[in-house]
């Protein structure tokens, strides 16, 4: 998980704050210098962190902190505010033109994602209700065409190519179709090469002064730390970037470009990348993202992606066993699918307050592909009714004739049981931050 370093680091030094009570103006500088040196480690731009860290100082020694009831808090607080500020504040939306078609380039170098995120960029705006144009204008690396055709494929938007001609007139034919086609966001997609170089530079100034994109967006590997920031920079001094999506967050990424970015280059980062799907793009949320590293879960992005995965009687239905915190074994399994259809698990548990750390040891628990779920079926239909609703007061001959019933061994089943339990303990958490989220009011 990115940030996973950072994250607990910083928990780590505001673990030790809060155990202080009062604060003085040296115990402050002592997290502070720990707070500098975790984002340091994390591959933030030296600059970004000096500036970070004089804010937070400036702030956090102030009277109205230091004399409060809860200084560490407010220690915390502004440290969250600050980070958010650093990221952009506000989640950047991808602006739609007033009059359809919205022409979106992407741009980036070999490797960055770029072909991917044009087609998840695609999935997305499909979701939302566009009709997408996919353009293949990636003609130095011949390969790229196909790629694109096979993703537009999979995810049924049409994809526009010319073959190897110039990126120019592919891009300008392409606008033209969709006067008959009737899409109304073109997502172009660029050369890259593995450096940025003039060639390049001049292919996409052609573009760009060709169709007059509504946006350019650069797509960067979050893996590549402070390179992607330096290749940020380039691109943008030559094109005028619109914005950034970062790739590969689900990556172990110590985060230092999701960090600096913004703050170096002024661009916001629009969408982060988190997998290989198709489905795994995300718009950018510079606050939850704070909330994920300090450890405060990113519940609003998970209730978006229960939305996004379940029909309405579906969320109304888990909703309703969320609050009861009472589901059986015959929810179980049903449970598992539609969660399945939200992405990894460790990166749904990634997003539960408290639960990050308990990820470690839930995620090789929770882990099921689709021939397990197979087998946990199995293993539940050959339950009595009587058992499936009390599963703790299964004991060791009853797990025998279940796994003998279901044609699996008693490990498969105590293993099932013991999923089942943290399964249930998860819904717990869910449902006690609701019902916390309910009396505090809004969240912060
Ligand atoms: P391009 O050369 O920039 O067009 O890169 P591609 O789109 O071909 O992607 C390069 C590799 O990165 C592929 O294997 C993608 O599946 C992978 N990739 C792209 N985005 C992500 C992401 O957000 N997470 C992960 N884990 N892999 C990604």
């Amino acid at each position: 998980m990115a940030f996973a370093g950072l994250s607990e680091r910083l928990q780590e030094t505001f673990k030790k704050l809060r155990g202080k009570g009062k604060l003085t103006e040296e115990d402050v500088n002592q997290a502070l210098r720990e707070v500098r040196l975790a984002l340091l480690e994390a591959d933030v731009n030296f600059k970004v962190v000096r500036n970070f860290v004089n804010v937070v100082r400036q702030r956090a020694t102030g009277q109205d902190v230091m004399a409060s009831l809860t200084p560490a808090q407010q220690v915390v607080k502004i440290v969250h505010e600050e980070l958010t500020a650093l990221m952009g504040g506000q989640n950047a939306r991808l602006e739609l033109a007033p009059k359809p078609p919205t022409v979106v380039m992407l741009v980036g170098l070999q490797g960055s994602g770029k072909t991917t995120t044009v087609a998840k960029l695609a999935n997305l705006l499909k979701k939302q209700g566009r009709r997408p144009l996919l353009v293949a204008a990636d003609v130095y690396r011949p390969a790229a065409i196909k790629q694109l055709q096979v993703l537009g494929g999979q995810i049924d938007v049409p994809v526009f190519s010319m073959g190897e001609q110039d990126p120019v007139s592919i891009a300008g034919a392409a606008l033209e179709s969709t006067r008959k086609g009737g899409q109304d966001v073109v997502i172009i997609d660029t050369a890259g090469r593995l450096h940025i170089n003039e060639e390049l530079m001049v292919e996409l100034e052609r573009i760009k002064a060709g169709v007059q994109p509504h946006e350019i967006l650069l797509v960067v590997d979050a893996m590549t730390g402070q390179d992607a920031v330096t290749v940020a920079e380039s691109f943008h001094q030559r094109l005028v970037l619109d914005g950034v999506i970062l790739t590969k967050l689900d990556g172990d990424t110590r985060g230092g470009a999701a960090l600096s970015v913004r703050a170096v280059t002024g661009c916001p980062i629009k969408f982060v990348g988190i997998g290989e799907k198709l489905d795994a793009l995300e718009p950018f949320h510079p606050n939850r993202m704070a909330d994920r590293i300090l450890g405060m879960g990113d519940v609003l992005t998970l209730i978006e992606k229960a939305q996004a995965a379940f029909d309405a009687s579906q969320a109304a239905e888990i909703r309703k066993k969320l609050k009861s915190a009472d589901f059986n074994l015959d929810d179980f399994v049903a449970q598992l699918r539609q969660f399945k259809k939200m992405g990894p698990l460790d990166q749904i548990m990634g997003m539960i307050p408290g639960m990050d750390r308990m990820t470690k040891k839930m995620k090789g628990a929770m882990q099921f592909d689709e021939k397990e779920l197979v087998v946990a079926e199995a293993i539940i239909n050959s339950m009595t009714p009587w058992e499936r609703r009390n599963p703790e007061r299964i004991d060791g001959s009853r797990r025998r004739r279940i796994a003998r019933g279901s044609g699996t061994n008693v490990q498969d089943v105590n293993r099932l049981l013991k999923q089942f339990d943290q399964t249930r303990k998860l819904f717990k958490q869910f449902s006690d931050w609701e019902k916390g989220a309910k009396k505090g009011g809004k969240r912060k």
